[in-house]
């Protein structure tokens, strides 16, 4: 052993625990053998170890890959394609996600935070759904689940049901036969098709005449005001 080398027997770096020295390197650098905590050996450079560029096997970094960057995962993939949809007004499915107002909450801009929340993709024919179709991509409104497990909390019948002025008639099937919007009968007579958000959030109500009139109810009050002062 060269003089200056300090021994490193024992010592951790990371995931590493020096076993001993071993021959040196080609350039004539110390070489220790370690122990890895995954439970494999590694011959390292003691300069790679003191000033941290080697903390593991090489295990550390594949694991990292998997939770952080995870491209190519089925997760990271899944996470990518719901911020499209909600995002990405040029996304094919921007109508029925971004577009109607669904949103992805800010932690999950996060992919690690996203995999805490959700887990892995069980084995299977499974997708990320919103349990709440009109919801948000949030924790608790977020899970895996197969096609017809889908389908089945999907489509809210709104048949008969009131909303303000309007009473929903009947479904007018949008893409791949989900009914996005509803046949509607305003009271004043006329007929309209609304989306199935816009009633359910009481955003919509009328067929429109419901603003005219309190508009021109604003105006009359304004015009009179004008009047009598
Ligand atoms: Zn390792
Ligand atoms: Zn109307």
């Amino acid at each position: 052993m060269h003089h200056n080398i300090k021994d490193m027997t024992g010592l951790r770096f990371g995931r590493l625990v020096v076993l001993t020295q071993v021959a040196n390197s080609g350039d004539g650098a110390a070489k220790w053998l370690c122990l890895c905590d995954c439970g494999a050996r590694t011959e390292v450079v003691g300069r790679a170890l003191r000033n941290k560029t080697t903390r593991s096997c090489g295990c550390f970094a594949k694991d990292t890959q998997r939770i952080h960057g995870g491209c190519g995962t089925v997760e990271y993939a899944a996470w990518k394609g719901m911020w499209k949809r909600c995002t990405n007004a040029k996304s094919k499915d921007w109508e029925r996600y971004g577009g109607r107002g669904i949103r992805v909450c800010e932690q999950w801009k996060d992919f690690s935070v996203f995999l805490v929340d959700v887990g892995r993709k069980p084995r299977g024919k499974y997708s990320l759904d919103r349990r709440e179709n009109d919801g948000n991509y949030e924790p608790g409104n977020v899970r895996w689940a197969t096609d017809v497990e889908q389908a089945r909390t999907r489509i809210v019948d709104l048949t008969g049901q009131r909303f303000g002025r309007l009473t929903a008639l009947e479904s007018v099937h949008g893409m791949q036969g989900i009914p996005m919007r509803w046949r509607c009968r305003c009271d004043c007579g006329k007929s309209v098709e609304i989306v199935t958000y816009s009633l359910r959030k009481g955003v919509t109500r009328s067929c429109g005449c419901l603003q005219r009139e309190l508009l021109a109810k604003r105006n009359k009050i304004q015009r009179c005001g004008g009047k009598s002062g």
